[in-house]
């Protein structure tokens, strides 16, 4: 079969060199929206245009291939380019080094275009809290979780009720499960498998510190791998003296992780001045491809979901008020998972967030407004 990969960076050069040698897939050309290397070559293969390749695709291809980070993004642009067949990638087949099966039909790492699931709107990712509280309490931790108690978590029921309201109505592409440390939660397992039950066809990934994870049981890990669970790992330096530990059992279990750089430092930007302007902040932002959802609500980000929070806690006159009521009857899915599409548009509490400053990471004895803002304004 003759096939273009869309992306020309480290994602599409590792695909590349995945489908040299598989005889069921010719590469004939990569493609980048970037102009600048239209007409340059990756080992042989011409780098086309987006307009290009829709004038060549019913001639010369029988699909093309995504291989860039949150390549869902181009789902509905394909869709209108009348690119019949195509195939996105999953980031954890970069992200974890995984290798894509030989017929790349049958690899479910791969969104294809004819997915029955295609059917509903694609909210391209969305993040949630299982536990608030954490074990680490990181010095200005960007879900505030060192400002909860180490126990508060989610309800089971509304975590429970708010995902399903959500799957009947979109497609969820990539799911994270994160907190706080979502493995502190003591029910973990039954979150994994209702969350499995509700998206069959989705990304979903548990975020961890990793401390807790050479203590957990069997029926943990296993219930992991059954359900095809991703283990992102953040580097944090308690967490780099457990490594070994942490890769020796989740590649005994056969469980894709992701073991995330090391963590030496966070940033914080919050400008309670409020005069940040939206469409830099957002632009300059880190997080504003993490919408996130919190008793009901589908925020941008989890500063948007949980940032009352911080001014609660310290007194402040602030307040946000964000965030997309799901229950909504009059709610348009279609335009919530479009505008989720959008990692550059803003929202309100955008104003808030300055220009970022960096600070050595550490663990946070006692939390101080300053571990999180850079101006107190006026
Ligand atoms: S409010 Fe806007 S700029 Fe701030 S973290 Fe969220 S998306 Fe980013």
């Amino acid at each position: 079969m003759n096939i273009a990969i869309w992306g020309t960076g480290v994602f599409g050069k590792y695909i590349e060199e995945q489908l040299k040698d598989n005889t069921n897939y010719l590469i004939r050309y990569f493609v980048d929206s970037n102009e600048a290397l239209w007409g340059q070559e990756i080992n042989g293969r011409e780098i086309i245009s987006p307009k290009r390749l829709q004038e060549i695709y019913a001639k010369e291809l029988d699909f093309v291939l995504v291989a860039f980070l949150n390549g869902i993004e181009i789902y509905g642009l394909l869709s209108q380019m009348n690119i019949k067949r195509f195939g996105i990638i999953w980031n954890r087949v970069l992200e974890a080094g995984m290798l894509l099966k030989a017929d790349l039909s049958e690899d479910k790492n791969i969104v294809w275009s004819n997915a029955k699931y295609l059917d509903k709107p694609v909210l391209r990712r969305l993040e949630t809290n299982i536990m608030d509280g954490c074990n680490l309490n990181c010095k200005g931790c960007s879900h505030f979780s060192n400002l909860f108690a180490q126990g508060a978590s989610v309800l089971f029921e509304i975590y429970c009720r708010d995902l399903k309201r959500i799957t009947e109505n979109v497609y969820i592409h990539r799911f994270n499960m994160l907190g706080g440390e979502a493995i502190l939660h003591p029910q973990m397992i039954e979150y994994i498998e209702y969350t499995r039950q509700l998206l069959p066809d989705s990304e979903i990934e548990i975020v961890t510190n990793g401390l807790l994870l050479p203590r957990q049981t069997e029926k943990f890990f296993l219930c992991c791998a059954e359900n095809n669970i991703t283990i992102s790992i953040s580097g944090y330096p308690p967490t780099l003296q457990l490594k070994d530990k942490i890769i020796d059992i989740l590649e005994k279990y056969q469980i894709v992780y992701i073991f995330r750089e090391d963590v030496k430092e966070f940033g914080k930007n919050i400008d309670l001045s409020g005069t940040a302007n939206p469409r830099d902040a957002v632009k300059r932002c880190r997080e504003s491809r993490c919408s996130f959802l919190r008793e009901g609500k589908i925020y941008k980000c989890p500063f948007e979901a949980l940032g009352n929070r911080l001014f609660e806690h310290f007194g402040l006159d602030i307040r946000l008020h964000g965030g997309i009521d799901i229950w909504d009857e009059n709610l348009d899915w279609s335009v919530l998972a479009e505008w989720f599409m959008k990692p550059h548009e803003p929202v309100d509490a955008c104003r808030y967030c300055g220009e970022e400053v960096k600070i050595a990471w550490e663990a946070a004895k006692e939390p101080a407004l300053e571990d999180w803002v850079v101006s107190k304004g006026v």
